[in-house]
This record gives C-alpha cells, sequence and structure tokens, in this order.
C-alpha cells in the first residue's frame, strides 16, 4: 500500500521536479507545480505506512511548502526542486540521480538570463496603463485603441445577478471538469493532479502568455536574443549523451523553413519528444533564441504545439492564448480543454458586483471578460492582454478583490459589533509607568498609545495592528495598553513565537512595569510544573496582571478568567487560527482587545488585502541617539577586508555575527554554509577567537543556550542561519557579515540588519556577494546600502518579488488570488475596496434582500477562508 503510494508520488513528482531543477529563470517563471496535491499525497503516505522514516517525509514536506511559497521567477526554486528531488529519492531508497545539479543562478550559462517575461511584468507595470478599468468608464473609452471591449464598456451594464442565477453558475462551476466534452476520467485525474477540479477553475486558469500568430517569423528572420514563434518542418531528430563521462542525455532536433534552419534542444522529456518529433512533422515552436554551437541558432526547450492540432489552424491567423499545463499534456490540448470550459459555462457566469460599481469603473459583464481573455478578438492588443493589463482583466481582477475587500470588511464590521470592554478610566498606570521611563517616549510612540487607547475606550474588541521597525520601541506600547486594561482589574497578556523573544519582553516588562505594583507572570514552553501550579490557578480564577510568554499561553490548558487585551508580537508568525484561539481564551462575554505587531512592515496596497479587517498602527521614527548602521557590499576576493573589520570590533570588546544561507554542504549547490563557514572562521581564519554556531537543525533549548551565551559575551563570534532573524537582543553587537547576501529577499537583509545597532556605538552589516549574482538580486543589495526604512524596504521588496513572497502570506491566512497580483493592480484594489465599503454602507450586515446574491457567492468564495461568522 506505501509503496504504491510512494512509487505514484516519485512518478508524478519526479519528472517536473527534475525539470525544474534543470530550468532557466523563464521555464522556472512559467512552471507551476501541483504541489498541494503531492503534499497531501505525502501526508497519506506518512499515515498509511511506517515504513519510509517520518524524519525524512517531514524534510521532504517542509522543501517542498518552501517552494510551493517562493516566487515563480525565483532562483531559489531550482535548489529547492533539486532538495526535494534528492529527498524523494532517498525516499524511494533508489541511487541518488547522477545528472550534475546545476545550481540556477550560480555560474550556469543559462541562469544569467534576464528574467522572465512574467517576473518582469510587475516592475513594468507599476505605472497604471491607459486601458486600466479602475479609471471612470468614460475616460478609458476615450483613451483606448477602439476595440471591441472599449466599445462595449461604455453600452450599458446588465443588471444584477439574481440569487438563482448565482445558484445555477455555482452548479455549474463545481462540477467536476469531465463535464467539458473531450474530457474523459484519465484526464480529469491528470488536470486534477496539476490542480484544476472544477469547471470553475478551468475557466479561471488563464492564460500565461499569448502568442500572437498576426506576428509569426521566419527561420531566417531569427536572432538571437529575441523570443519568437515561428513554424519549423523537422529535418533530423537525434540523441546524445554529454556532461561527465557523458551520462547526461540530450535531443537535438533540426528543424527550419525554406529560409534557414534551427536546432533545438531539451535535456529533460526527451523520451516524450523523442516519439513525437518525427521528419517532416511540422510545429509552431516558441522560446528564446540563443547562439548555437553546430547550428548557429538554437532554442533550448522550446514550446511545441504540433501545426496539425495548433488552434486557429485554418483561417487568418489569430491571437493565441497558452497555457500553463501538466509537463506532457500537448499546449494544444490544454487550450481545448479551457475553451470547452470557456463555451460551456461563461455565458453562466453571473454579475454579482453591483451594477452602481460595474457601471461607475467601466467593468465588462463577467462572464464576457473571461471569454475575452479566453478567446481574443482579431483585433484585440496583444500586448496588453500579455501584460494582463486588458479590459478584460481589469473586469476579472475587480471582481477578485471586490468581493476579498467585502469579506475582510465585512469581518471589520462584525468584530466592531461584537460586545466587548471598553477600558475608559483614567490611564493612571501607563501615565506612571511612562513618567518612570528613562526616556521620553517618541513622537511616533506617543501617537500610536494614544490610538491604541482610542480603540481599547469602546466597547468592542480592538483589532490593530501595530508596525514598527525592530528596535523602534513597540514593547513599552504593549505595556501601556496592557496597563490600561490592568487598571480596571482586567488580564493582558504579551505573546512572542519564541522563548527568546518572551524573554526579551519579559525583561523590558520587568523593567519598565516594576513598582507599579501589578501583578507579572513569565509563562513560557519551558516553565517549571511548579511554576505553571503557582501560576495557572491566578489567571483561571482572574486576577489582574500581564503575564508575558510564547504561544504556550494559548495552549488548552491555560485559562484567563478576564482576558482584556492580548498583544501578539510577529503575528506572521501566528496563524488565523491561532488568533481564533486566542479570543477563546477569555471566558467571558466580551471579546478581548487584540494588538498585533511587527516588525516587518507590510506596504499599503498588501496590507490592505492582507490584514484589512484590521486598523493600523505605524512607529516610523527610531528613538534617537541610534547610530546608523553602515551597509556595504563586498565581493568574494574582498572577504579578508570584511574579516578585518571583524577583528578589530572584537578587539574593540564587541560582538559579530556571521550569517549563511544553508547550515550544511549540500550536492545542490554550491553555496557557502553555516557549518563549513564556522570550521574555517574557527580554524583559519580566527583561531583565537570564541565562536559558536547556531542553526536550525540545533534543537532549540541547545540553541538558546548558545544564544545567551553569546548574549552573555562567552563567545565573540555567532556563526548562524537565519534563524537569528527575529531571535535575539545583543546591544554589544555591532557587526553582522551576511554571506551569499545575493540569496536573501530584502525583507530577511533588513531583519538581520537590525541584530546590530542596537546600542549607541557605530553599527556595520557587511553583505558579501557573489558577482555572478542576477539583476533582482543587485537591486536588493542596492536598496539595502541605500535606506535603513522598514516601510521602504518593504515596499521594494513587494516590487521586486511580489507579494506572494513578502511574508509568506499563505501562512498568514491571506487568501491566494487566483488573478489579481497586487503590484501589478494596487489601482484596481484601492477601486474594489471602495466599491465594498459603497455596499456595506447601505447595508452594513449584508442582510437585505437585495444583498442576497452577493453574500452567496462571498459565501462560496471565501468564507471558509476568511473565518467569517456566517451571514443572513
Ligand atoms: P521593538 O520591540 O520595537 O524592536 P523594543 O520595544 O524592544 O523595540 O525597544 C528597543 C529598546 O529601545 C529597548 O531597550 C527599549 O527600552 C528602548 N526604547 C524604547 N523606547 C525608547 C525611547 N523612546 N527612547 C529611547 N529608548 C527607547
Ligand atoms: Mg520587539
Amino acid at each position: 500500500m506505501g509503496r504504491a503510494a510512494l512509487e505514484e508520488l516519485i512518478a508524478s513528482a519526479g519528472p517536473p521536479l527534475r525539470f525544474l531543477r534543470d530550468a532557466d529563470a523563464t521555464q522556472r517563471a512559467r512552471t507551476r507545480l501541483p504541489v498541494g496535491v503531492w503534499r497531501e499525497r505525502l501526508a497519506t503516505l506518512a499515515r498509511e505506512t511506517a515504513d519510509p522514516s517520518p524524519e525524512r517525509i517531514a524534510r521532504l514536506d517542509a522543501v517542498l511548502a518552501r517552494l510551493d511559497q517562493a516566487a515563480p521567477g525565483a532562483e531559489e526554486r531550482g535548489t529547492l526542486a533539486a532538495e526535494a528531488l534528492a529527498l524523494l529519492e532517498e525516499l524511494s531508497g533508489s541511487e541518488p540521480d547522477p545528472t550534475p545539479v546545476v545550481a540556477p543562478g550560480h555560474g550556469g550559462a543559462t541562469s544569467r538570463r534576464a528574467p522572465s517575461a512574467r517576473a518582469v511584468a510587475p516592475a513594468r507595470s507599476a505605472e497604471p496603463a491607459p486601458t486600466r478599468a479602475a479609471e471612470p468608464a468614460p475616460a478609458r473609452a476615450a483613451a483606448a485603441p477602439a476595440s471591441a471591449t472599449a466599445v462595449r464598456a461604455s453600452a450599458p451594464a446588465p443588471p444584477d445577478a439574481t440569487l438563482a442565477e448565482v445558484e445555477r453558475w455555482l452548479r455549474a462551476a463545481s462540477s467536476g471538469t469531465s463535464a467539458v466534452p473531450g474530457v474523459g476520467p484519465a484526464r480529469a485525474t491528470e488536470l486534477e493532479r496539476f490542480g484544476l477540479k472544477t469547471v470553475d477553475d478551468l475557466l479561471y486558469h488563464l492564460p500565461f502568455r499569448y502568442d500572437d500568430r498576426r506576428a509569426l517569423r521566419r527561420a531566417g528572420e531569427l536572432f538571437a536574443g529575441d523570443t519568437a514563434s515561428v513554424v519549423l518542418e523537422i529535418r533530423r531528430v537525434d540523441q546524445r549523451q554529454v556532461g561527465k563521462g557523458g551520462r547526461r542525455a540530450v535531443l537535438s532536433a533540426i528543424a527550419g523553413d525554406e529560409t534557414g534552419t534551427v536546432e533545438l534542444l531539451w535535456f529533460n522529456q526527451i523520451r516524450w519528444f523523442r516519439s513525437r518529433l518525427k521528419p517532416g512533422g511540422r510545429w509552431l515552436v516558441h522560446g528564446r533564441v540563443e547562439r548555437g554551437y553546430d547550428v548557429a541558432l538554437r532554442i533550448v526547450h522550446p514550446e511545441m504545439e504540433n501545426v496539425e492540432d495548433a488552434d486557429g489552424g485554418p483561417g487568418p491567423p489569430r491571437i493565441v492564448p497558452v497555457y500553463e499545463k501538466p509537463t506532457t499534456m500537448p499546449v494544444s490540448t490544454m487550450r481545448r480543454i479551457v475553451h470547452g470550459a470557456v463555451d460551456l459555462a461563461a455565458r453562466l457566469v453571473p454579475d454579482v458586483v453591483p451594477v452602481r460599481a460595474r457601471a461607475r469603473y467601466g467593468l465588462l459583464p463577467l462572464g464576457e471578460a473571461l471569454r475575452g481573455v479566453h478567446r481574443p478578438g482579431p483585433d484585440a492588443d496583444a500586448a496588453t492582454l500579455g501584460a494582463a493589463r486588458s479590459a478584460e482583466h481589469a473586469s476579472i481582477v475587480f471582481d477578485e478583490l471586490f468581493f476579498v475587500q467585502l469579506g475582510l470588511l465585512l469581518r471589520k464590521a462584525q468584530v466592531a459589533r461584537e460586545p466587548g470592554v471598553a477600558f475608559d478610566g483614567p490611564g493612571v498606570l501607563a501615565a506612571r509607568m511612562i513618567e518612570r521611563l528613562p526616556f521620553p517616549l517618541t513622537g511616533a510612540q506617543a501617537r500610536v498609545i494614544a490610538e491604541i487607547a482610542a480603540d481599547q475606550r469602546q466597547p468592542h474588541p480592538m483589532h490593530r495592528l501595530l508596525q514598527g521597525d525592530v528596535g523602534s520601541g513597540k514593547t513599552v506600547v504593549a505595556v501601556a495598553a496592557a496597563l490600561r486594561a490592568i487598571e480596571q482589574g482586567w488580564q493582558a497578556a504579551i505573546m512572542a513565537p519564541t522563548e527568546l523573544l518572551a524573554e526579551q519582553h519579559w525583561s523590558t516588562v520587568q523593567r519598565v512595569a516594576d513598582g507599579l505594583g501589578v501583578n507579572l507572570w513569565y509563562l513560557t514552553g519551558e516553565a517549571t510544573a511548579a511554576d505553571r501550579r503557582a501560576i495557572l490557578p491566578r489567571l483561571a480564577a482572574g486576577e489582574p496582571g500581564l503575564v508575558v510568554g510564547t504561544h504556550a499561553l494559548i495552549q488548552e490548558d491555560v485559562r484567563m478568567a478576564r482576558l482584556g487585551i492580548a498583544v501578539v508580537d510577529e503575528q506572521h508568525r501566528f496563524g488565523v487560527l491561532q488568533r481564533a484561539a486566542l479570543s477563546r481564551r477569555s471566558e467571558h462575554d466580551a471579546a478581548p482587545d487584540v494588538l498585533l505587531m511587527t516588525a516587518t512592515p507590510i506596504p499599503r496596497t498588501l496590507a490592505l488585502s492582507v490584514y484589512g479587517d484590521l486598523d493600523l498602527s505605524y512607529i516610523d521614527e527610531l528613538p534617537p541617539g541610534r547610530k546608523p548602521v553602515v551597509t556595504q557590499v563586498f565581493g568574494v576576493a574582498q572577504r579578508k577586508r570584511v574579516y578585518d573589520l571583524v577583528r578589530r570590533e572584537v578587539a574593540a570588546g564587541r560582538q559579530a555575527y556571521v550569517v549563511y544561507p544553508l547550515i550544511e554542504e549540500s550536492e545542490a549547490s554550491d553555496l557557502r554554509d553555516a557549518t563549513t563557514g564556522a570550521a574555517e572562521l574557527a580554524n583559519e581564519v580566527f583561531p583565537d577567537l570564541r565562536i559558536a554556531l547556531v542553526h536550525g537543525r540545533i534543537p532549540s533549548a541547545e540553541r538558546d543556550v548558545l544564544m545567551r551565551a553569546f548574549k552573555a559575551g562567552e563567545y565573540d563570534v555567532l556563526v548562524a542561519t537565519t534563524v537569528i532573524e527575529v531571535g535575539i537582543d545583543v546591544p554589544n553587537a555591532s557587526v553582522i557579515v551576511i554571506e551569499h547576501a545575493e540569496r536573501f529577499g530584502l525583507a530577511q537583509l533588513h531583519q538581520l540588519r537590525g541584530r546590530v545597532g542596537r546600542g549607541s556605538d557605530a553599527a556595520y552589516c557587511l553583505l558579501i556577494a557573489d558577482w555572478a549574482q542576477s539583476k533582482e538580486a543587485r537591486e536588493r543589495l542596492r536598496v539595502m546600502t541605500e535606506t535603513r526604512d522598514g516601510l521602504r524596504i518593504a515596499e521594494a521588496d513587494l516590487a521586486i518579488r511580489g507579494p506572494g513572497a513578502l511574508l509568506g502570506t499563505r501562512q498568514a491566512g491571506v487568501p491566494d488570488f487566483r488573478v489579481a497580483n497586487l503590484l501589478r493592480d494596487a489601482a484596481i484594489l484601492r477601486d474594489a475596496r471602495a466599491a465594498a465599503e459603497d455596499v456595506l454602507a447601505a447595508d452594513p450586515t449584508l442582510t437585505r434582500p437585495e444583498s442576497a446574491a452577493l453574500v452567496r457567492v462571498l459565501d462560496a468564495r471565501w468564507a471558509g477562508r476568511l473565518g467569517l461568522a456566517r451571514v443572513g
């Protein structure tokens, strides 16, 4: 049983992972994997069999999870795929794959190419395009070329859909893909593995690219560097062995037309193409043309579509959509299936966004918009379609974002109506605490404390997110809020994601709240049984006071009878479920206030969609006297200068961090790793210094011991992976060296840099970067040297990487968008939110009969994921 399941997993995951591992940036950006399906299968495997070790399964699952989170074009996806493959092979007990791994982005010739069109699109699209539907309809109609959509957009919008229409649509939408003509059980299974289960999934499986067949090239018109489509006839097909010891197979096809020839090359899927490419066969070939060796030009891993199957065959050439698809499914088959779904269901798609908003923002009827992106008309504009900025795209995106905003705003309104406790006392305790601080509050702290106090006075629960850079002084703000509740006889909790962070809060809390006559408790997973016995009954009895701890606090056996406010630090590490558990901690009717805090600032567009149900506060000012952290980028060859600086600081009694991207040496990459790095530093570079090593595979208790020892000054240099990202506050540390800085995301680099500069002396962040870096990486490093402003960094990060990568948003409970891209569609997001606000202004609880269709769609799309109380 287990064996079969394992084999099935290997059969379905192996080839695409191998492809991704070896893919170049363009292919990587286009390759979507049904990671969710694999993980499910893995979970089944873990349940059903004791044979493959659970530890290996867990590791594979973790790698897959990261793979799933990585941005489509991210270099990291290649390495993760390699890691996943290796683990998969380990699981199966077979020999590891002998082909040498080209670590993407590291010296491989193919990896230095420009990022794919998809990866570039967000950056390019930062300015509003003229055809965006978000502008008022008349302006858009005037600005847009006289395309069918613009003409139709100014036609009167159809009336709002009725509930019956919505029900009919939901039934059609939820039918399995086999409802589409031509999809049998085998295809349906294949599609499901790829993540497409229903007709609705197919309809929203938008093309990732459009092939403008009106602009086909001929072989003689191709030049190295072009990305082009061309119809070619296969002349000869050859399989060769290359690489170390000739272990790697390559499939080469010489193809051409009367004007010239091109070599097509495959390193993967060789058998599949070998069986299909026959001399004389005519194919529509799409890809990036490079200079070749034997033949002057070549295309590696082109997209191939058999001309006989190719859509638009006879008749005038058209714009043809191209879809992501299971690896071995022909392009034309995928297109036929999606078009089948469009023909079947597009006419049933109801228009539920209220007609007022549709008219105001110039939206197309949704079904028409869907038909338009899947089957562009003869006059459609390939460029706007390709950039997902057509009026059709904008209408679909608006619809999606509108419902997310409606859901979030509705949840916010629900919370605002729930009964809470009004903490409207004089705030004497908080005032006394502030008075006794050895420093004055910053203006930003004072402002935020007032914002929070205003929320606390309301007889409804507060749900507020406090953003502020590392060291901006959030803890004091949290304590002030806690004291306000305690003053009125309630309890407060401050929770952190790790023991160390909790410990840091605890030491601050003890410092600032000492002598106020307030109960202070400390409770983490490490608490002894005696401690627990001493504290738990007092919490359960509702004795007023402040408890500081880890999420141990929200475990089932901790009861707080009178929890008035819960402060959750670094909230993105707390899932939505834990947030919900928190609200249940309290055993009275009134829901507690919730204050979330994070040092990872979130740009406004992202915040609106991730935390659209929360109120936002931002501490945009550091306490005075903080010296800027000198940030500098070094090449690998300049490492000695970096070490010299470390030595100088240590000689002056300071401490240093050295951070690596990997724990230990890996077959899959040539990155420097913490284990080797620590040994090298200890044996060769700093044999006279005291060096400690911490990383994620060291048990957390042991890790804490090491970190505490570092904090106590028992080590000079702490070598680490990103485990220290949020972990530790050591004011005496004045240097952080980051190896392979090009591998880290901006948010991570910023967090890491926040580890130093916490004292009042100068501090250094030294970034060592490989010169073979991508443009993206260079951009990140430039931003790091230019600013220390967390919000600016977050915005740049969003622009460079896109929203998915920014926060691990999926974990944060953000709905996954099917079509919207927060960067590209920021303007649409604002409009969609305004439209949702409009709707709720007219019908705050969505209980009026005319809201029934809206509620039904909202429920179908988001209710489960947004944790909405059921409406209506
Ligand atoms: P955060 O949690 O935002 O990273 P903390 O609350 O841990 O920051 O504060 C960092 C340090 O700055 C603490 O030692 C704290 O006592 C101190 N601090 C807080 N507010 C101020 C202020 N207004 N002026 C000077 N120091 C401050
Ligand atoms: Mg903090």
